[in-house]
C-alpha cells in the first residue's frame, strides 16, 4: 500500500507554518508540582506546542518505578487549562487509550516496547476505531523498518490520518556514543516511501545524554524531519527516569534557538549549480565505490574456490583481526570515523562470508 495512506500534513492540524514541531516535556510526570513547574516553563517559548509526559512506564525489570498511572492524567488536564500546550501521552494498552480519551489527553504515542508486537498493536487500533485523536508511532527498538510501517499502516487502518511517525534510534548491538543508533537511512527509506508521512526525531532517547541533543536534532532537520520531541524537566538530576538525558526548559530554549532551518531545495525557484555539481560528484564517487565493491566480492569468490579445494575453513580471526587493524589505521589517517569504518568492514567481511560459505557448500 505504498503511499496510499492519506495523512494529514502537519500544517493541516496542529502548526500553522512550515517551522518544526517542537514537543517537550518530562520523561515521566512524577508530581502535580513537577509536571505543572515545567510545563510552565516549557509554555513560556511559543515555539513548543506540546507537552509530553509518561505516565505508564515501559520498564526492563519489576519494581522499578511503572509511572504515577491514571492519577497523572489529572495534572496533564491541569497543563492544559493552565497553559497553551496541548498534551501527549505514551499508550500501550485499550485502557491507556481510554484513560486518555476520557481526560481530554489531545494525542497519545505508541511506544517502542510496544511497536516491536503486531498483537499489542493490533489491540490498540481495535481501541482507536470511530476515534478521531492524532496518533505517534515511534519506531521498534529493533532496526525493522517493516515492523515500524505495520503499525503505521495498522493504526491508518483503523480510520486515524493524523498520524506522525517518531524516530527515537535503534537498540545498538556494539557499546557506542548514543543509547540507541540514529541509523539514519531507516528514517530517510521511510520518507521515501511514504512522502506525505511526517516524521519527528527524538534526539532524548538516541543520545542518551545531553550533549549530543543539539546535534543530532541539527541533523534530523537538515535530513527534512517534521520535529523534534525533547525530554524537559523543572529538575533533570532528580528526575525519576532518563535523568541523564533531560534538559532543563532554558537549555532547550538555547538549543531551539541555535537551530538552523535551511531551505527545502523544492522551494527554491533556482537551481543550485554548485549543489548539483556535487551531486555529480558523489555519483561519479558511489559508482566507483560499488565497482571496486563488485571486484572486491569476485576476489572473494575465487579465494572461497581455492579455500574449498584445499579444505581450509572460512573464517581465520587472525586474518580479520589483522585486516581490521590495517583498515581502521588506515582510514584514520584519511579522515573517516572509527565507527564508520567499523560497520562497513563488517558489512563487507559478513557478505564475503555468505559467499564463501555458498561456494563451499554447493555441489560443484
Ligand atoms: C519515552 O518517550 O519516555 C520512552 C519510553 O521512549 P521509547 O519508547 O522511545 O523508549
Ligand atoms: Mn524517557
Amino acid at each position: 500500500m505504498k503511499d496510499s495512506l492519506h495523512i494529514l500534513p502537519l500544517n493541516k492540524w496542529i502548526i500553522n507554518d512550515d517551522k518544526p514541531l517542537i514537543i517537550a516535556g518530562p520523561c515521566s510526570a512524577e508530581s502535580e508540582e513537577q509536571v505543572l513547574f515545567t510545563a510552565k516553563e516549557i509554555a513560556k517559548n511559543p515555539q513548543i506546542k506540546v507537552f509530553r509526559a509518561g505516565v505508564w512506564k515501559p520498564r526492563t525489570r519489576p519494581k522499578m518505578f511503572e509511572g504515577m498511572g491514571s492519577e497523572a492524567l489529572l495534572w496533564l488536564k491541569r497543563v492544559k487549562e493552565e497553559t497553551s500546550l496541548l498534551t501527549a501521552v505514551e499508550v500501550a494498552n485499550p485502557r491507556h487509550i481510554e484513560e486518555c480519551l476520557k481526560n481530554n489527553i489531545d494525542i497519545i504515542w505508541i511506544g517502542a516496547r510496544t511497536t516491536v508486537n503486531p498483537f499489542s498493536v493490533q489491540e490498540l487500533a481495535e481501541a482507536l476505531k470511530g476515534v478521531d485523536i492524532p496518533v505517534m508511532i515511534k519506531n521498534p527498538v529493533q532496526p525493522d523498518l517493516q515492523l515500524w510501517i505495520g503499525v503505521i499502516e495498522r493504526i491508518y487502518q483503523a480510520g486515524i490520518n493524523k498520524i506522525i511517525a517518531i524516530h527515537r534510534g535503534f537498540q545498538p548491538f556494539y557499546k557506542n556514543i548514543y543509547r540507541n543508533e540514529p541509523l539514519w537511512d531507516i528514517p530517510i527509506e521511510l520518507k521515501r516511501q511514504f512522502p506525505q508521512l511526517p516524521i519527528i526525531c527524538d534526539p532524548s532517547h538516541i543520545a542518551g545524554n545531553t550533549n549530543l541533543i543539539a546535534q543530532i536534532s541539527q541533523t534530523a532537520l537538515d535530513l527534512e524531519m517534521n520535529g523534534l520531541m525533547i525530554e524537559t524537566h523543572y529538575n533533570p538530576q532528580i528526575a525519576i527516569t532518563d535523568a541523564k538525558q533531560q534538559l532543563l526548559p532554558s537549555e532547550l530554549d538555547t538549543i531551539l534557538q541555535k537551530l538552523v532551518l535551511r531551505n527545502n531545495q523544492n522551494n527554491q525557484s533556482i537551481a543550485d549549480y554548485t549543489l548539483e555539481q556535487l551531486r555529480a560528484e558523489i555519483d561519479k564517487c558511489d559508482k566507483d565505490l560499488l565497482i571496486s565493491l563488485a571486484k572486491r566480492m569476485k576476489i572473494v569468490d575465487e579465494i572461497g574456490k581455492y579455500k574449498k579445494e584445499h579444505n581450509v575453513t572460512i573464517l581465520q580471526i587472525q586474518r580479520w583481526k589483522q585486516m581490521l587493524e590495517e583498515r581502521l589505521q588506515f582510514s584514520n589517517n584519511i579522515g573517516l570515523d572509527t565507527e564508520f569504518l567499523l560497520k562497513l568492514m563488517q558489512l563487507v567481511h559478513d557478505e564475503a562470508i555468505q559467499r564463501q560459505n555458498n561456494i563451499m557448500n554447493s555441489d560443484k
